[in-house]
């Protein structure tokens, strides 16, 4: 369901409003519709009172032109057979799926059903760009946010609670190296890559040591010369165990619960040797260099003072939470992380970040979604009880 707001000059309210329509933002849609909250819907004043019964309202804005969150931009050969394990979203089986069949449109198809099947008040192309407290830092009562106004929607909000669903996927990370300025060939991230036949023949460097990386140098060793570097020694393993993967999601939980920048799972679990990753070994396309120190105009130069010849460089170096919008309430350490416990954010407790930290995956976003929702109808609760 839309709900129709037609005036962009007035504010609006919603007891939660749930930024980003990803796997994140939908788990918290669903569980707080489960929970009685009432789907923003503006009468012909603009305000969305709360039904009787109901313990709050809410909306989710989204950046995106249609439903998918990330998966409407991941590259076209992601098939279903290659990701990494999708999750459904709750209440709603993922449909069977042919192996070969794009993550790019399958999901987005999907994510599609689903937001119409559980009328899921979402407004888009909305932009968040600033968040800011109304009450006093570590206490505050709610917030105001602050949108682009797209499609005509309210671009001044409040809101008694904000859960940030944002992901990483508009936040692409770019390791300074000197000289990268100066480089004569082409530069791209994984978020701009799109298939590996923009390669034909080229002479390519790939520097990253994640899943990305991997099925990358998978695909581009196929039509041209890769060379990849990492910075430091991949680690394989064999099995992907739950026991590994519980101890990954621990490790990052307690980075972020610490205020530290969460990292991801994948770089404390090791990466699994999948049958494409042992096809790539097979055809020599998994040698790892060590990270080369400068660029020059015709390539990079490795640590022993080489300069190997490149025409490009791909950085599959990985993604950082897309949180710029909330920097107004001034929540990271010094560290550069913000503070959460079980995705809320323990320095302002009326804001959640799901999908963040130990939730970034399809499962823990599900989860987190859920968690928030029970958290903040808990909250509702025991104000309503003290008033
Ligand atoms: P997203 O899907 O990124 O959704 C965030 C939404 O927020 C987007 O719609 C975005 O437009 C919106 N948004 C961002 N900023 C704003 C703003 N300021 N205002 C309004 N809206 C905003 N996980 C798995 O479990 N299995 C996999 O196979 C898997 N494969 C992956 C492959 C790649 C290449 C990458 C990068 C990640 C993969 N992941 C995978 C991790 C994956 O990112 C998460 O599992 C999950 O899809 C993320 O969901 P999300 O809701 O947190 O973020």
């Amino acid at each position: 369901m839309e709900p129709d707001v037609s005036s962009a000059a007035r504010p609006a309210h919603a007891s939660v409003l749930v930024i980003g329509a990803g796997q994140a933002g939908l788990s918290a849609a669903y569980h707080l519709g489960r929970r009685g909250f009432a789907p923003f819907a503006p009468g012909d004043d603009g305000a969305s009172p709360v039904p009787e019964g109901a313990p709050g309202t809410f909306v989710v804005l989204d950046a995106e032109d249609g439903p998918g969150g990330a998966w409407r931009h991941r590259w076209d050969t992601l098939l279903m057979g290659t990701v990494n394990g999708i999750h459904e979203l709750p209440g709603h089986p993922v449909p069977p799926a042919d192996p070969h069949a794009r993550a790019t449109t399958l999901l987005p198809e999907y994510f599609a059903e689903y937001e119409e099947m559980f009328d899921l008040p979402i407004l888009r192309p909305v932009r968040v760009e600033r968040v800011e407290r109304i009450g006093v830092p570590g206490a505050a009562t709610g917030f105001t946010v602050t949108t682009d106004g797209g499609g005509g929607t309210p671009s001044s909000w409040t809101a008694d609670f904000v859960v940030n669903a944002t992901g990483t996927w508009t936040s692409p990370h770019w390791p300074y190296v000197p000289g990268a300025g100066t480089f004569a060939g082409r530069q791209l991230h994984t978020h701009d890559y799109t298939r590996k036949e923009d390669f034909t023949g080229q002479r390519v460097a790939i520097v990253g040591m994640g899943v990305s990386a991997t099925q990358l140098l998978d695909e581009i060793s196929q039509v041209a010369e890769t060379v990849w570097f990492t910075r430091r020694e991949p680690q394989w393993i064999e099995d992907p165990s739950p026991g590994r993967l519980a101890e990954a999601v621990d490790g990052v939980d307690e980075r972020t619960r610490a205020g530290l920048p969460p990292a991801s799972v994948v770089s404390a679990t090791g990466m699994f040797k999948s049958p494409w990753v042992r096809d790539a070994e097979a055809r020599g396309a998994l040698v790892r260099h060590p990270m080369f120190t400068r660029i020059e105009p015709e390539g990079v130069v490795t640590p022993d003072g080489r300069i190997e010849e490149v025409d490009v460089i791909l950085w599959a170096t990985g993604f950082r939470p897309a949180i710029r919008h909330l920097a107004p309430l001034g929540l990271r350490t010094p560290a550069g992380g913000i503070r959460a416990e079980r995705g809320r954010a323990t320095d302002e407790p009326h804001l959640f970040l799901i999908g963040y930290g130990p939730s970034q995956s399809t499962v823990g976003a599900n989860r987190a979604g859920r968690d928030a929702a029970i958290a903040i109808l808990r909250d509702l609760r025991e104000r309503d009880g003290a008033d």
